[in-house]
């Protein structure tokens, strides 16, 4: 499902800003497949697809839930869809990301769920998927505001847990954050490939067999050399399902842009 998403996007002429998140359940970020990864899909599971896509380097990104043959998780489901909604209806030029915030646990809240309080939406940049300013799914006192010229991610999550996520093992993205030299040239090599194909935005380590076939060991080896960022899933600590819903939004002189609907 990752490779033909993935390759609808390129085929558009447009490239993949990040792999294709797809997380399962109590999973709320950051799995991307590995190469003939032999995960299925099962009936009941809540499955979040997040996708990012970018031309000349300016970001779109979007996600949805999904709920595999069963429809148990309805009311998580309208939970992050409606706070969405709630959000993207208050956007104008100047909005405090505090007043959103605080309408998205509203929101969740009506519901019966919990937002997830340590995962926010974020501004964009040319090239930088998480430029600065961040959206939260809770009440804040954060007084930055969007402004005319910004893009924006807005992206409530909802939980019958906790409503907090925590770092579980890597889930196969990656992000070049240096490019020191190693002593062996072929690792020298794989890495200048990595850069030109991906600049610095996140990676999947299946996109890299393309550059090697031991593209797996010149990865952990960089990793281990603090060239790359590994990204962890991140999953809901008390084991809740979590379901998301997300837009980007282009802030522009006197209205806003809703430009992945
Ligand atoms: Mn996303
Ligand atoms: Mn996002």
């Amino acid at each position: 499902m990752a490779e033909k998403v993935e390759g609808l996007i390129k085929a558009k002429g447009a490239r993949c800003a990040f792999p294709i998140n797809i997380c399962v359940n109590s999973q709320a970020a950051h799995y991307t497949p590995l190469k003939n990864d032999s995960l299925r899909f099962s009936r009941g599971d809540l499955v979040k697809l997040d996708v990012g896509v970018h031309v000349n380097g300016c970001i779109a990104d979007t996600a949805t839930t999904v709920e595999i043959s069963t429809s148990n998780w309805n009311d998580l489901l309208r939970a992050s869809s409606d706070a969405l909604d709630c959000a993207l209806e208050m956007l104008v030029p100047g909005i405090e990301v505090s007043s959103l915030g605080a309408a998205i646990e509203n929101a969740i809240s009506s519901h019966g769920f919990r937002p997830i309080k340590n995962l926010t939406g974020h501004s964009m940049e040319k090239n930088n998927l998480h430029a600065g300013i961040t959206v939260p799914n809770i009440t804040s006192r954060d007084r930055s505001s969007l402004k005319p010229g910004m893009a924006v991610a807005i992206e409530p999550f909802a939980t019958d847990g906790k409503g907090q996520v925590g770092d579980g093992k890597g889930g196969n993205i990656y992000r070049v954050i240096r490019e020191r030299k190693l002593s062996k040239d072929d690792a020298n090599v794989f890495l200048k490939d990595v850069v030109k194909n991906h600049d610095h935005l996140p990676f999947a380590s299946r996109w890299c067999a393309e550059f090697s076939d031991d593209y797996l060991s010149l990865i952990k080896k960089h990793w281990m050399h603090r060239n790359l960022r590994s990204y962890a899933i991140l999953s809901e600590v008390a084991g809740g399902m979590v379901s998301q819903a997300e837009h980007s939004a282009l802030f522009l002189d006197d209205s806003v842009l809703i430009y992945t609907r």
